[in-house]
């Protein structure tokens, strides 16, 4: 939402509208829009019809149903029939447009605007200007890290007038992108972080991403850089430069020590002749380096050296997640305690109405850094937005949003501190809610976040919702058009959660899910999940339950088909749908071929039942040596299912194809596949390199450090042995967590600050030794088991299994933590 706002038909001037169908040429647009799940402020949001992975002319309707009635559309999807009363702008690319008018909407505002690039480090150095910098500016920032293509529009989107600095972070993947991001941009003040490997696969060499990363700057009056990342041969556009380094030859030349004692590191510099001296407690060089990037900027904008110093001394390290945990009294804890704005905020809320597993939405919030003389504005906003969510209860917690307590209309309580809110906590009786936890930094809610989040073990299996969309979409690229989806969530979708999983599956609408038992199906039932669930082994006892939760039940025997037709009533209200699996070869379960003309008979001897679906399982899909066999499978699945159809007479949804086959069979896709490993980041055959991004990181902490002599022996039955004297490190994690006892003396390898280091002894079933001499670590210090170049295929590799293995093995004691960044 921006303040501004702006006529249809100006904006059909700005973007270039080729074509122009107004019903309402008065109408005015404040509000951009692109996902028609996410309309906010429907009246004046203007709807662009984006084509990414997904067309976004097929969600027209539906922004429809909204009430959106502005709509910008390609030229060859232009189809008004069904959106009558609505605003019509048709353009050749709506990115393209949405660009155009993010650019025309910048030049609107003449104050500063810094942007920020660079490998790394972008969102931090953002987050810390921001930090920095608030005390003299009003600040305009990009939310989270929306820095691409679309992000960056959507970040300029929310400049206004009230504001006198923006800051905006920028990102590409790939040669040609930043030309369009520096149009709209066209920033004052340019700050590079780093150049590192990200995104290698889209460019020739280093040279050539810097080089496009530094065209962001072409018309920057005053460029920031460290020249450790810019070689002679480049050109640094801008009419000034400003140059940071870690040792010597630039104009901020610092000194940094790692003090391990302390844990801290001492950073020393000469500004303008005077000496400069500040210990800041981070441990890692990048962090050193992004604090750095930012002493340079408060320098350029002319701070102070007293005022950059104290400020610097402020900064504390940033987690931009949004963090999904387990809380008290059967809550689910959504923390977002960094930052309060209203964009992110919208993100958040978004995040919450996507959550079903509780009866209650419950959101405490603190006031957000704004000027006084807009207060009530911005509560009334705030206020809108809650209730369009879908918010139960608010607990607000400071002067501004007490003041404006009348604004909200849920249930709502109000605290004028932090500790007056902790003092009451247990009397406000949350319970059975998803709780968003969004405040301002200085009011300290992670102290809320903690008081409400169920703490145990410190094993924590992270998973990244972002990565796990991402292999999702992915996927879907590899759909022909109308192929249906079914997602695989047995074992607890393969070891990474429940509800969690499945709220987001059904949030991006694939068109099943599936699971082992019928008691899985029953949980994602209570959690609110309303897809239709197919259970792939329901006992005859059991189908009751499964017709009570309306789950849809796999028959693969002629004793279960009778089974489970006999435990419906005779007078349902609808035949019940059931699912039809067939045995091409796998020997598992299913009807054999041979059974076709008895199942016919049996199937139209009911009208109690309706053939969904009919599969099959491949034996072999992700092994080449084996295709021969897969083809087979997928004649044979094909021949029987005609025939199944032709002599039911009517039309079943048909499926084989499973990760592996998705990307090595398209033959093989029929009318849906079914997606299991390849979700959770893992492509079962390297036939293809799909660009899969990993889902879990499982982490843990050292317990303790031990020094060992010459001679001395780890861990049970004496079987650990160092050469020579050395350190071990002990850790929370064994093979009761599901750290396979196969990982010990040696095989399996953990990393501890960048160092791979190997297993020392036997596992023992809650804790393991790693060898870490010479490596200078704490007690404390954390712990990756599985994560990055220690990928599931890695560590199943190590022992001689698999990965589908390694995932489901972790137990359900690990704490899990979804995230969204
Ligand atoms: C588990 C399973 C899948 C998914 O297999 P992936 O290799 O993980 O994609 C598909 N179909 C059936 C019947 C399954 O049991």
């Amino acid at each position: 939402m921006s303040n501004k706002v702006y006529n249809i038909k100006e904006i059909a001037d700005v973007i270039g509208a080729t074509s122009i169908q107004l019903v309402d040429p008065a109408a005015v647009i404040n509000t951009l829009a692109y996902d028609s799940r996410k309309i906010t402020n429907s009246r004046q949001a203007l709807f662009f019809a984006l084509v990414g992975r997904r067309d976004g002319h097929q969600f027209l309707q539906e922004a429809y149903r909204s009430g959106v009635r502005n709509f910008v559309v390609h030229a060859e999807a232009f189809e008004i029939a069904d959106c009558p009363h609505s605003n019509w702008l048709v353009v050749p690319n709506t990115l393209h447009a949405l660009q155009l008018l993010a650019a025309y909407h910048r030049r609107q505002f003449d104050y500063p605007v810094i942007a920020i690039t660079g490998s790394n480090g972008k969102t931090i150095v953002k987050e810390w200007l921001y930090q920095l910098l608030s005390p003299e500016y009003e600040i305009v920032r990009s939310p989270k890290s929306y820095n691409s293509q679309l992000g960056v529009p959507l970040s300029l989107w929310q400049m206004d007038a009230q504001h006198n600095l923006a800051i905006i972070e920028a990102g590409i993947s790939k040669v040609g992108e930043m030309e369009a991001i520096e149009v709209m941009v066209k920033p004052t003040l340019g700050v590079l972080t780093n150049i590192g490997h990200a995104h290698d696969d889209g460019f020739a060499s280093i040279q050539e991403k810097t080089r496009e990363k530094l065209r962001l700057f072409s018309v920057a009056d005053m460029v920031v850089y460290n020249p450790t990342y810019v070689d002679a041969t480049i050109a640094v556009p801008g009419r000034q430069h400003f140059t940071w380094t870690i040792g010597e030859g630039a104009t901020l030349s610092v000194d940094a020590h790692w003090q391990a004692k302390a844990q801290r590191y001492v950073l020393e510099a000469n500004v303008e002749g005077q000496a400069q001296r500040l210990t800041v407690p981070f441990t890692d060089r990048a962090s050193i380096e992004n604090l750095i990037c930012c002493w340079a900027v408060m320098l350029v904008m002319g701070y102070e050296m007293p005022v950059i110093m104290s400020r610097l001394q402020t900064l504390l390290p940033i987690s931009m997640r949004l963090e999904l945990k387990k809380g008290i009294n059967n809550c689910s804890i959504i923390d977002d305690s960094y930052s309060n704005d209203l964009s992110s905020l919208l993100i958040a809320l978004d995040f919450l109405k996507q959550q079903r597993q509780h009866p209650h939405r419950t959101v405490i919030l603190s006031d957000l850094p704004i000027a006084a003389q807009d207060t009530r504005a911005l509560y009334v906003k705030i206020a809108t937005m809650l209730e369009g969510k879908g918010i139960d209860r608010l607990v607000g917690v400071g002067e501004h949003l007490r003041q404006q307590a009348a604004l909200f209309q849920m249930d709502a309580q109000f605290f004028d501190t932090t500790e007056e809110l902790l003092a009451h906590l247990p009397q406000l009786g949350i319970q059975n809610s998803t709780v968003l936890i969004k405040g301002s930094r200085v009011f300290g809610f992670e102290r809320v976040s903690r008081a409400l989040t169920l703490q145990t073990h410190e094993t924590t299996l992270e998973i990244n919702l972002n990565a796990l969309e991402h292999n999702l979409n992915t996927y879907k690229t590899l759909l022909k058009p109308g192929t249906k989806l079914m997602v695989m969530v047995k074992a607890f979708s393969y070891g990474s959660g429940s509800f969690e999983i499945a709220n987001l599956l059904q949030f991006n609408k694939v068109d099943y899910l599936t699971v082992a038992y019928v008691d899985e199906g029953i949980a994602l039932r209570k959690s609110g999940i309303t897809l239709p669930i197919v259970v792939m082994s329901p006992g005859p006892e059991t189908f009751e339950q499964l017709i009570a939760y309306q789950l849809e039940p796999e028959i693969y025997s002629f004793a279960e088909l009778e089974a489970f037709m006999s435990s419906l009533s005779p007078a349902g209200p609808a035949p019940y749908p059931i699912h039809i699996k067939v045995d091409t070869g796998m020997h598992r379960l299913g009807f054999e071929p041979d059974d076709l003309s008895e199942l016919l008979t049996k199937l139209k001897s009911s009208d109690k039942i309706i053939v969904k679906s009919v599969f099959s399982h491949l034996a072999a899909s992700g092994s080449p040596e084996h295709d021969a066999f897969t083809l087979e499978q997928i004649g044979l699945f094909d021949s029987f299912t005609k025939n199944l159809a032709s002599g039911l007479g009517y039309h079943f949804v048909r499926h084989i194809a499973n990760t592996s086959a998705i990307s090595r069979f398209p033959q093989a896709q029929f009318d849906m596949v079914r997606l299991g490993i390849g979700l959770y980041g893992v492509s079962a055959d390297d036939y293809r390199a799909l660009p899969l991004q990993s889902v879990a990181r499982l982490r843990t902490g050292i317990t303790q450090i031990k020094r060992i002599k010459e001679g001395d022996t780890v861990g049970y039955n004496r079987k650990g042995r160092l050469n020579g004297e050395g350190t071990i490190a002990t850790v929370k994690i064994g093979y009761a967590d599901g750290y396979s006892r196969r990982f010990g003396n040696g095989v399996g390898k953990m990393r501890i600050k960048g160092h791979l280091v190997p297993t020392v002894g036997d596992i023992c079933m809650d804790m393991c030794m790693l060898d870490v001499t010479g490596i200078d670590v704490a007690v404390g210090e954390e712990v990756l088991v599985m994560g990055d170049e220690l990928s599931p295929e890695y560590l199943a590799k190590a022992i001689g299994t698999i990965p589908y293995e390694i995932l489901t093995g972790i137990s359900q004691r690990v704490r899990r933590i979804y995230y969204y960044e």
